[in-house]
């Protein structure tokens, strides 16, 4: 049977409402094929990759089973970290909010008695991180004597993080006349042998791997070797229009150098990472799902299964070491069809890692050049008019048009449009510079026409001519065949350029880098 809408599986009317009021329209390929095998009482194995909607496959025909007016709990699911079980019971206290089904996500580092008193008044449904289930199951304040399903999900990642003892204590706890349910992004070994020993015919349900990357997800990577890599990332979030990103970093180490370089340069990040108590790790996702913070730097481990809408970009700061974390990390964007991007850093030296990711996802990312500034401002330029244009679009601007009255007795029209969009590009951090400031220019000891700056970086910095001309015409947009006379000195560097541009390059270029070295720039002074 093929099933393209929820009606056609045998659901109540209270879980079908109740599923249309999430906006699930239809369900997604693992749900076709796993909901009606696990509403058949068979356990089932579901592979399929994330963001596919694995929680709602095995989360409906569970609540649809579950008996409401027992208060017991009838269904436990194991995660393998305390967000997942929180995102997890939140998804199933949606789709049993009509029948009104008791779900509570326990995991460390949440008081134990208050999980305690909860347990004690009756859940259906329990998520939570195999430690803490195990200590609830030690201290005999978890009863799962009527347990009738059983799910381990995001399987592979528990594995991963050491859980399998724990995890076989705990059913071992469970009744053996139970349905019992593995989901997992990916299908090593290990789980294999898991599901021989525990599950009862399991029936496989597994979504190909042709459809392993999500064609909504553009994919590209740049090559970083000049750049400071933090520089280089922050030229990519000033040039990219999003909403939400997350960043991977290798290590924990990382996250928290990387999200403070970012907070430093005026950036709304923040870190997420199993050094973190529980209490700071609740309060930057809030604050992440909130849209306070744009920018959640985390580990793969803490990211793992997050899912969080409106996440416009995933960008790899470090590439993964391991080929399927790049397909765990760039599903946290594109959910659900939406359309995202995933952006990764490399250095020279990290190409090969970057085929074995290629030949695992079976398809090319396309290297694209770093924006230069010049990029950015044309970027922005776009974006401060599409947004002034679809404001006025809306319309509803009469509280405004009052202020834009009173400037317009005493300015005119253009110079006070020209002001608004200053202040809105010194809102991004971009000041545009007045090409014809040049005209200022005294004597700089060049030919007429031509402007003489002064770099700080010369021949114990290894700088070439090539080098100079190639950063200068790639950050600023000029014309590399414009750049006139440049005399190499052992500590300095004097480059001459068109008087127009003058003010643009020591604009741009002060204060940045070339070849990965600090540079200051400034007017040369004549001899
Ligand atoms: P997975 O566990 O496979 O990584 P999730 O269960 O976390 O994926 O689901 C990813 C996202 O897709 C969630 O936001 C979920 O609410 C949404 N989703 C799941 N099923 C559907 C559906 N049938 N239609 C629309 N959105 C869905
Ligand atoms: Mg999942």
């Amino acid at each position: 049977m093929n099933y393209s809408s929820f009606n056609e599986f045998a659901l109540s009317k209270k879980v079908l409402s109740a599923i249309s009021e999430m906006g699930f329209e239809e369900p997604t390929p693992i749900q076709k094929q796993a909901i009606p095998l696990v509403l058949n009482d068979m356990d089932v194995i579901g592979h399929a990759q994330t963001g596919t909607g694995k929680t709602a496959a095995f989360g409906i025909p569970i609540v649809e089973k579950i008996v409401q007016n027992t208060y017991e709990i009838q269904a436990l699911i194991l995660t393998p970290t305390r967000e997942l079980a929180m995102q997890v019971a939140e998804e199933i206290a949606k789709i049993g909010s009509l029948r009104k089904i008791k779900v509570l996500p326990i995991y460390g580092g949440q008081p134990i008695d208050r999980q305690i008193r909860s347990l004690r008044s009756g859940v259906h449904v329990v998520i939570g991180t195999p430690g803490r289930l195990l200590d609830h199951i030690r201290r005999r304040t978890l009863n799962l004597e009527n347990v009738k399903f059983l799910v381990l999900d995001e399987a592979d990642e528990m594995l991963d993080m050491g859980f399998i003892e724990d995890i076989e204590l705990i059913i071992d706890k469970v009744p053996s006349k139970r349905q019992a349910l593995f989901f997992s992004a990916t299908m090593p070994l290990a789980i294999q042998r898991l599901a021989q020993k525990y599950l009862r015919n399991p029936k496989l349900v597994a979504i190909s791997r042709e459809n392993l990357t999500v064609p909504l997800i553009q994919q590209y990577y740049y090559e970083i070797i000049h750049y400071p890599k933090v520089d280089a990332l922050c030229r990519i979030l000033d040039y990219e229009n999003y909403e939400s990103v997350i960043l991977f970093c290798r290590t924990k180490r990382g996250v928290d150098e990387l999200v403070a370089s970012l907070q430093m340069r005026g950036y709304f990040a923040e870190g997420l990472h199993g050094d973190m108590t529980q209490a700071q790790r609740d309060k930057t996702m809030r604050s992440f799902r909130l849209g306070e913070t744009e920018l959640l730097v985390a580990t793969d481990v803490a990211a793992r299964g997050l899912d969080i809408e409106r996440v416009s970009h995933v960008i790899n700061y470090d590439i993964p070491q391991d080929p399927e974390s790049y397909v765990h990390r760039i599903g946290r964007t594109g959910r659900a069809g939406r359309e995202g991007k995933a952006l990764t850093l490399i250095s020279p030296k990290e190409y090969r890692q970057l085929r074995m990711i290629e030949r695992l996802i079976k398809s090319q990312i396309d290297k694209v050049p770093l924006p230069s500034f010049q990029d950015v401002v044309l970027q922005q330029s776009e974006n401060i008019k599409n947004s002034v244009s679809s404001i006025i679009n809306e319309g509803g601007l009469e509280n405004y048009k009052t202020i834009a009255q009173q400037l317009l007795q005493d300015y005119d029209d253009e110079n006070i449009v020209a002001a608004a969009i200053k202040y809105a590009f010194s809102q991004k951090g971009i000041e545009l510079i007045e090409e014809d400031s040049a005209q200022e220019i005294v004597n700089t000891g060049a030919k007429s026409g031509m402007v003489r700056l002064f770099f700080t970086l010369g021949r114990q910095q290894s700088i070439r001519p090539t080098d100079l001309i190639k950063a200068v015409s790639e950050e600023t947009g000029i014309n590399p065949r414009s750049i006139g006379n440049i005399s190499i000195y052992d500590k300095f560097t004097f480059l001459e350029v068109p008087e127009e541009v003058a003010y643009r390059v020591i604009h741009i270029m002060d204060r940045g880098n070339i070849n990965g070295k600090r540079v200051s720039v400034q007017l040369a002074r004549a001899k």
